[in-house]
């Protein structure tokens, strides 16, 4: 017998999480067969909703589900990481509860696992129901991505995943405070097979990412796995030391030539505020790593348990 380990974050998904649990016990005779018990860990990422409840309803039925559930919302990024460290399958998979992962595409990825893969992964080809603007800057964050980084993310992949229990243990040893899973599966490397699906939407319920928190959350996916934009001030400062070099030796000639009547005010004005500009941004760049840092030397957890069942 091999042990499945199924984790789900929750983030008021009351409505959800019965669905998901009908859906993914479809599967059970294919469990059977090949001789797979199954542990489902619900991890409830601090909802103020019924999720909890509804988790503990299953729980009284099936022995095989669990609930971890956080003193506050810490994201999914925590939860994925709460998942993986309580785990103890032999393989483990995350999903999202509402059915955007499909479960029946499980068979599909154990049979990935026996060809010899280490992690079978998902990404979807397309990106239907989404809103068009959303689609198009998912598109460009990997395509920079793709420039910037030497890490390998594919665009379109889900975090669901079913991985063997040695790339587990690779990336819970990646015990970083700002986490950016997409970016942690391919540091660890190890052999991905990628399985390709259309979207699904939403089953019930609503998205938890405003196009806002997508934006801020791509930024942390470029600082955690690049270090390029820190380039962008050492490069900037050639170029403007090199415009004023030039406009150094304008000035000089000019001064030769015609003589100097005192002028220039507002072409001043312009480069100092250019410059100065420039300056703050750069500055704005270095701060946002300098801020990762600090945060991540706090060594604070990444997240708390109120209630394990
Ligand atoms: N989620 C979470 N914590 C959060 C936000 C989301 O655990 O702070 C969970 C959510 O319950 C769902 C999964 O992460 O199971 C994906 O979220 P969602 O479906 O809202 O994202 P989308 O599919 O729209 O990108
Ligand atoms: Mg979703």
């Amino acid at each position: 017998m091999s042990l499945l380990s199924v984790i789900v974050p929750c983030y008021n998904e009351e409505d959800s999480v019965a669905l998901f649990y009908q859906e993914l016990m479809k599967n059970d005779s294919f469990f059977r067969q090949n001789e797979i018990e199954v542990e489902l860990l619900y991890i409830d990422d601090g909802s103020g909703d019924g999720t909890v409840t509804e988790v503990k309803k299953l729980i009284a039925e099936d022995e095989r589900v669990h609930l971890v559930s956080f003193s506050r919302n810490f994201g999914k990024e925590a939860a994925m990481f709460a998942g993986l460290e309580k785990a103890r399958g032999d393989y483990v998979v995350i999903m999202d509860v509402d059915l955007q992962d499909p479960p029946s595409l499980l068979p599909e990825m154990f049979a990935g696992i026996k060809e010899g893969y280490d992690s079978v992964a998902t990404r979807r080809v397309s990106r239907k129901g989404e809103p068009p603007i959303r689609s198009f800057f998912a598109r460009r964050f990997y395509r920079l991505m793709k420039k910037i980084s030497k890490t390998e993310m594919m665009d379109g992949a889900r975090d669901y995943r079913l991985m063997t229990r040695q790339m587990v243990d690779a990336i819970l040893s990646m015990r970083e405070y700002n986490r950016f899973t997409k970016g942690i599966f391919g540091w660890v490397g190890f052999r991905t097979k990628w399985l390709e699906y259309e979207n699904v939407e939403r089953a019930r319920g609503e998205t938890k990412w405003s196009f806002w928190k997508l934006l801020m959350y791509s930024f942390d996916g470029i600082i955690a796995f690049s270090t390029a934009p820190l380039m962008i001030s050492s490069v900037m400062g050639v170029v403007m030391c090199l415009v004023a070099f030039l406009m150094i030796i304008f000035i000089i000639v000019r001064k030769l030539i015609f003589g100097d009547p005192v002028s220039g005010w507002p072409s001043m004005v312009c480069i100092i505020l250019l410059t100065s500009g420039i300056n703050f941004f750069c500055t704005g760049i270095v701060g946002q790593y300098l801020a990762r840092t600090y945060l991540e030397v706090k060594n604070r957890p990444i997240y708390l348990v109120k209630e394990e069942i």
